[in-house]
């Protein structure tokens, strides 16, 4: 087996086979480490409600036979009032979606070596030159990338990231049939994708519902184990009882039946990450992490970062003589902040800010969402502060207060030994 390569990449999820695609279409020989097993893939990776958008689909030419339900609004829920967007999207079979992923970069020449789990880097002179999988198994690159999710293996042994427990979200999700999907009371989800804001359901995080068509559904939460969350958890919940109390006491689930073999579970890091690349090695996709805070949008932020370190190696190893040092990977970086999440630090803020607000607050959002133009809306949810400012009110103060105290809690808490 060849164990050069001009890129090693680690984790075939949408980012490192993202990347994979770009890096084999433009010729380079790109190697694909994926710790599960190819007749199995993906079971413990199949964890996405994979709820996504036209600009996705087109931008990376997804095909249709991967979609379940295209769907024409997102519904913002609260305990009692609800606002609908006109937006398209689609809901994908995420599990086909990786395996579609997967199938096109090997068509366009890219190598994936399943059942290959990577544990460490291989260094030399203080620089990544290969990984170790399997415990003694070794394969050498270029360049290395780490696309491994969560575990990020790779970029923790390099210090590019820390991904810390207290912005560790976790959340869950099962397919139901039999499902009320307009009933009278609340919004109607019929091709849409709701979610919900309600910390009695999903405490410091949110819920959701994401039609696949008829009366079925997937139906998840996640919540990061943030300050709201220790105020509005009851003792000794699990995420799983979360889920249960929802299905329990919404109507809506009242003969709702869970489809076999449809559970999907998984996490994310929410923090904006301080590097992204070092000597030959660039971390991409949620090992960074690169997925949206405010609403969990991964998959297209992910692809995304793929596409930048795609790109970036490119720019380096189409030049003979030119090495992929950490200043020559540096436009990643660039990229990174520009085109996959500007504005990173503030929306950041905003997540922080929304899920600190009780229930009540909610529900007023729901109406001041309603009463905003949608050039509005759009440009606060990119972060504009005069646009999020239209949002505030003086209602607010004792949250803001809280917020900032929060705030200065965790500057203080960074000087802290
Ligand atoms: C419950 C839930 C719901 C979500 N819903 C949505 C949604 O509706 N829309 C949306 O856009 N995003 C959603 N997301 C986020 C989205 O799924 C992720 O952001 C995206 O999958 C991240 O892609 P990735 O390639 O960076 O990492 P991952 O998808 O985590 O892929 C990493 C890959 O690396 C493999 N791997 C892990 N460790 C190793 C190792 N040591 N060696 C080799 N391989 C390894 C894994 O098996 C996996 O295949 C959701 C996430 C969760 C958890």
């Amino acid at each position: 087996m060849n164990d050069r390569y001009d890129v090693v990449i680690a984790g075939a999820g949408p980012a490192g086979a993202q990347c994979a695609r770009d890096l084999a279409a433009r010729g380079y020989d790109v190697v694909v480490l994926e710790t599960e097993a190819e007749e199995e893939f993906p079971r413990q990776s199949n964890k996405s409600t994979a709820g996504t958008f036209h600009s996705m689909m087109a931008a990376f030419g997804i095909p249709d036979d991967v979609v379940m339900q295209y769907t024409d609004s997102v519904v913002l829920e609260s305990p009692t009032e609800h606002y609908v967007r006109d937006q398209t999207g689609a809901v994908l079979e995420f599990a086909d979606f990786k395996r579609y992923l997967v199938k096109d970069s090997r068509d366009r020449g890219a190598e994936y070596r399943f059942d290959a789990r990577v544990t460490a880097p291989i260094t030399e002179n203080g620089e990544i030159v290969g990984v170790t999988y399997n415990g003694d198994e070794e394969v050498y690159g270029d360049i290395t990338i780490d696309a491994t999710g969560p575990s990020a293996p790779l970029a923790k042994k390099l210090d590019i990231v820390d991904l810390e427990r207290e912005n560790h979200a976790i959340g869950v999700e099962y397919e139901f049939e039999g499902i009320d999907i307009d009933r009278p009371g609340f919004a109607d989800l019929r091709d849409a994708m709701m979610l919900r804001l309600d910390h009695e359901i999903a405490p410091g995080g949110y819920s959701w519902i994401f039609h696949t068509g008829a009366d079925t559904a997937k139906v998840g939460l996640c919540y990061i184990q943030n300050d709201s969350h220790d105020q509005y958890s009851r003792d000794d919940f699990t995420i799983d009882d979360y889920l249960s109390h929802w299905l329990e006491t919404d109507p809506r689930f009242r003969d709702a039946e869970p489809i076999e073999g449809k559970q999907h579970r998984g996490s994310a890091h929410i923090q904006a990450p301080d590097k992204l690349h070092t000597d030959r090695f660039m971390a991409i996709g949620d090992t960074v992490p690169s997925l949206d805070p405010l609403w969990g949008e991964g998959i297209n932020k992910c692809m995304q970062s793929g596409r930048a370190a795609a790109a970036t190696a490119d720019s380096v190893l189409k030049h003979d003589g030119i090495e992929p040092t950490a200043e020559n990977l540096e436009v990643y970086d660039t990229l990174w902040h520009r085109d996959v999440a500007p504005n990173a630090k503030s929306r950041l803020l905003m997540t922080q800010l929304l899920y600190l607000a009780p229930n009540d607050r909610y529900d007023r959002l729901m109406r001041d969402l309603q009463r905003l133009d949608d050039d509005t809306l759009a440009e606060a949810n990119k972060g504009n502060v005069r646009a999020i400012a239209n949002l505030i009110e003086l209602e607010d103060a004792p949250l803001l207060a809280r917020f900032a105290k929060q705030q200065l809690d965790l500057d203080l808490g960074s000087l802290l030994p």
